[in-house]
């Protein structure tokens, strides 16, 4: 298992399974189990794997749950996901559910966090994380809401990475402010947007300089990831 460095730029999420990160770039590749790829250990890479909502299937599913709790029992990944609900793209919400889940189960048998891909169904997450009551943070990735909806994510333990391309808007600002540093992350996704970039619009954000910005999010990395 590779982890980061402090003077690292860490992409939380990203799905570039083949470039190989700069020196100074830290990414963590969000492997989705209907890919079939597997983690390979490599400096400067960590994963995470899940059945992302759109690609759940009958057919397959029997399949890529197993590869799924594969991953967690061998320890290669650092968390299950993406994983979560879409209510505009995907299966049945009672489908989904079931998926999440299971997911949430496996990531709790081997004490995993898991990558949230959440679409317009924030009740339904609330819900699920109600009812299953996971033993690690949930990391919420992509997101672009509100600051009333990270309030109620954040008091649930959650951390927050920002949708790349909400958090380069001049509007971000104001709510990135407003949140506590020690629950954020960063990530392009895979949208080829430059992490380095995204550091340097939310460290003038946060009136930090970007080696500040990198100790900030080098900490949550180790606080979410690293187990004591
Ligand atoms: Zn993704």
């Amino acid at each position: 298992m590779s982890f980061p460095d402090p003077a690292d730029y860490i992409d939380i999420h990203t799905h570039h399974g083949v470039l190989l990160p700069g020196r100074d770039v830290f990414s963590v590749i969000s492997l989705m189990a209907h890919e079939e790829a597997l983690p390979v250990p490599l400096p400067g890479i960590a994963y995470t794997t899940g059945i992302h909502p759109w690609y759940l299937s009958d057919s397959s599913y029997g399949d890529q749950i197993a590869g799924v709790a594969e991953a967690a029992a061998e320890g290669s990944v650092i968390a299950i996901g993406e994983a979560g609900f879409d209510r505009i793209k995907g299966p049945d919400p009672a489908f989904q559910r079931k998926a999440f889940e299971d997911q949430v189960r496996i990531a709790g048998e081997h004490d995993l966090p898991v990558v949230i891909h959440c679409v317009r169904a924030w009740d339904e997450l609330l819900g699920a994380h109600k009812r299953l009551r996971p033993s690690r943070p949930w990391l919420v990735h992509g997101f672009r809401g509100n600051r009333d909806l990270a309030a109620q994510l954040l008091s649930k333990g959650m951390y927050l990475s920002f949708w790349f391309a909400f958090i380069i808007r001049p509007e971000a600002g104001k709510l990135i402010r407003s949140l506590p540093r020690e629950r954020i992350f960063l990530e392009t996704d895979g949208s080829g947007a430059d992490i380095r970039d995204i550091y340097e619009k939310v460290s003038a954000d946060l009136a930090v300089t970007v080696p500040g910005l990198k100790n900030i999010i080098y900490g949550n990395y180790m606080d979410l990831f690293a187990k004591v």
